[in-house]
């Protein structure tokens, strides 16, 4: 690409990306706002909720490995603390910017009101294309980062986990920088860690175990026979690989799966442990193959399950109405616009939002927090059997909600995620 073109095409990039960040910052504060008032809350508690009560941007120097000098943004926001604990990953990627980092953070107060974790909401992000970057680069700007947020962060302030295209490796580097720091061994810093290091069994898998029991809780309610039902998943990353293994292994037919260039289909079902050994780290598949669709048909494929497990804003009015399944777990945090929710609601859709649907994460954080804490560890069926439990409580609980109140799966889960934090801000004397 020439030079020029190519700034040309970044710029574009960066304001598409600042605008889809801005919507979705904007549509959480509005459901967020229909949620309280549903509940009877007033305009104060929606003031005090709208936005994160702390919002850090660090500049972060690091040496390349060409010895130049590069300087990094990055981003922690802490949402609302009056529950507990700020909690939430940290994503290195290319489009991250300070308004999509306070959006993750009310969804993650959300999802942990669903779930019922004693937390509130946090999110960091660095601006960086670590696809790009050196393995020791990629080390420096992990341990630079925790430098310039460590103030605000720490076990019992505000835990930070893995988000897009941060793993346990880079979760690892943190708490090792983090515990050098204060100069004694903190693993209740940071969780998505290696096992051997304090982490969980099961964290890895967590989100698409969550999302697996969301799809079996639906497919119930809907009438839908999971074996041999015909499930596309947009994005092969961790949540959409996992759950890929997870659905294939349970006899339904993963007919579609993509990654950032592409996507797969077959009818007849993909062969997903080939796929799953030949995809690279970032979650890329599609390159080894001539026949591919575009991530734009792939969501219109016919089928009876379609899983958004990639970005923000894939399902909009545009392509809302073409869309064949009859139920939607969105697996990514906020793929389907406010727009889109009410064509497939008003459809007759079942929507299982992000909120509740990828809170199987943060969940298996939440164990392996009280882990570290107590320094007693369990064995993976122990966590199986605590995230099914609050998983299926959480969707019964939303699912009811939606029900009783005659409102959709995304309000209902607003409507209970904001009740406890409103409920102890209140107590907290701050409204
Ligand atoms: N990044 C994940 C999420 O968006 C996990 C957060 C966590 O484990 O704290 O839910």
């Amino acid at each position: 690409m020439e030079g020029s073109e190519k700034v040309e095409n970044t710029e574009k990039n960066v304001k598409e990306a600042k605008k889809s960040s801005q919507n979705v910052l904007q549509s959480t504060q509005i459901v967020i706002k229909q949620a309280l008032e549903k509940l009877g809350y007033s305009d104060e508690v929606y003031e005090l909720m709208k936005e994160p009560l702390r919002m850090m941007t660090v500049r972060i120097p690091i040496r390349m490995d060409d010895d130049s000098i590069k300087i990094f943004t990055g981003y922690r926001a802490q949402h609302n603390d009056a529950v507990g604990p700020t909690k939430g990953g940290v994503r290195f990627h290319p489009d991250v910017s300070e308004t999509e980092v306070k959006a993750l953070s009310i969804w993650m107060s959300l999802k942990a009101g669903i779930m019922d974790l004693p937390y509130g909401g946090g999110k960091g992000g660095i601006v960086c294309d670590p696809r790009e970057m050196s393995f020791r680069e990629i080390e420096r700007l992990s341990r630079g980062y925790v430098r310039a947020i460590s103030q605000i962060v720490g076990p019992t302030k505000d835990i930070p986990a893995p988000d897009v295209f941060t793993n346990s490796q880079i979760m690892a580097w943190m708490m090792d920088e983090y515990s050098r720091m204060k100069e004694f061994d903190s693993p209740g810093f940071i969780t998505g860690k290696p096992l051997v290091l304090g982490g969980s069994h099961g964290r890895e898998s967590a989100t698409a175990k969550g999302v697996t029991i969301c799809i079996r809780e639906a497919a119930k309610k809907k009438g839908v026979n999971l074996e041999g039902a015909r499930i596309v998943i947009q994005g092969f990353g961790n949540a959409g690989s996992f759950l890929a293994k997870f659905m294939h292994d349970s006899g339904a037919k993963v007919v579609g799966i993509s990654d950032v260039y592409g996507g797969l289909y077959d009818p007849e079902g993909l062969d997903i442990d080939y796929l799953l050994d030949r995809r690279d780290s970032f979650g890329t598949v599609s390159k080894l193959f001539k026949d591919t669709v575009t991530n734009k048909e792939l969501l219109e494929l016919d089928c009876d399950i379609l899983v958004p497990a990639a970005i923000e804003n894939q399902i909009t009015e545009e392509n809302a109405h073409k869309i064949k399944a009859n139920i939607v777990v969105e697996a990514a945090n906020g793929p389907t616009t406010m727009e889109a929710t009410k064509i497939l609601n008003d459809r007759g859709v079942l929507l299982v939002p992000d909120v509740l649907a990828s809170a199987g994460g943060v969940t298996v954080s939440y164990f392996e927090w009280v882990q570290n804490n107590q320094g007693f560890y369990w064995e993976e069926e122990e966590v199986a059997i605590k995230l099914e439990k609050v998983m299926v409580s959480s969707f019964d609980n939303v699912y009811r909600v939606a029900t009783t109140r005659n409102v959709d799966m995304r309000l209902a889960s607003y409507m209970v995620g904001v009740r406890k934090m409103a409920e102890a801000s209140r107590f907290r004397g701050w409204i």
